[in-house]
């Protein structure tokens, strides 16, 4: 017999994990806007400050998954802001490997497979300079935290002196790395356009992944429209539909086979204070809705 079963369409979005409920409450959040993958930070973004494991709700959490049919292997963490490998400052890299290592011990507690990363900036350091650092500051974190985490750097929008907003530069930190086996890509459909892939050509890009890092190694997916045009190295997320990519071409990259069984996440902006994702979500599983936006604010 050679049947096999239509895999689910693995979507979800970025949620929030806040007191009272925390993880119970990310999962809780996922599911209301009909998600099967979703992402998430275990504290905030923009510092290291990490409420204890044990009252975060985990195991709650992660019954509350099993039997609403989302994986472990399926949810992302997305590591802090704060984390710069690529700092030309001592002091800013070994506490970026200290957060780091934290990091995928945390993610491990989860159950999720996947810590997403921004490679770093040089600021200043060079390109060079930072793609060196960055490897080693990898190696080091993963040889520390020594789990089964995989780091999905991610493609960045090319902003200030980013590292990794081409292809060539994530395989070129992937080459330097000895953990290989511990690393792969999260693109960002926002970020390669604006760092000016033409990301229209789906086949053509995923070509350039092979000659490149290997589109193998695509961990997630961050799912956004973008405010800019391509190669405006902006880096402003916008909603489905209402950028310069368009419904079309992301809805191509949701359903690429290729990436049938990586984890599709939204990162669009909230809408007048709320969240967009139930409406996008359903809108990429159906058909586009001309002016959803207008609906949805009303
Ligand atoms: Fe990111
Ligand atoms: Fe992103
Ligand atoms: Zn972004």
């Amino acid at each position: 017999m050679n049947l096999k079963m239509a895999n689910k369409l693995l979507i979800g979005s970025h949620v929030s994990m806040n007191k009272p409920e925390y993880f119970l409450g990310s999962v809780k959040e996922a599911l209301s806007y009909g998600s099967t993958s979703f992402m998430f930070y275990t504290g905030a973004p923009q510092n290291s400050f990490r409420v204890p494991l044990e009252m975060l709700r985990i195991g709650e959490g992660k019954k509350l998954m099993s039997s609403s049919g989302i994986e472990e292997k399926d949810i992302v963490v997305h590591a802090p802001y704060i984390i710069n490998l690529a700092s030309p400052k001592e002091e800013t890299f070994n506490m970026s490997v200290d957060v780091l290592t934290k990091e995928l011990k945390r993610t491990h507690a989860f159950g999720a497979k996947t810590l997403v990363l921004h490679p770093g900036s040089h600021v200043g350091g060079g390109l060079e300079f930072g793609i060196n650092q960055i490897a080693k500051g990898l190696d080091i974190a993963l040889d520390q935290a020594n789990n089964d985490v995989t780091i999905a750097l991610e493609t960045m929008a090319g902003k200030g002196s980013e590292v990794g907003s081409k292809f060539e530069e994530l395989a070129e930190i992937i080459t330097l790395c000895k953990n290989k086996d511990k690393l792969g890509i999260c693109l960002d459909t926002c970020h390669m356009s604006d760092s000016g892939y033409d990301i229209s050509q789906i086949d053509v890009l995923i070509e350039k992944m092979n000659e490149t890092f290997g589109s193998n190694r695509v961990k997630c997916i961050h799912i956004n429209d973008s405010k800019n045009p391509r190669g405006s190295h902006k880096d402003r997320h916008a909603n489905i539909g209402y950028g310069e990519i368009g419904y079309d071409i992301i809805h191509r990259f949701v359903f690429h086979p290729l990436f049938e069984n990586v984890p599709k996440i939204l990162e669009t902006p909230y809408i007048e204070e709320k969240p967009p994702y139930k409406e996008e979500i359903s809108m990429l599983k159906n058909s586009y809705i001309d002016g959803w936006m207008e609906k949805f604010i009303k």
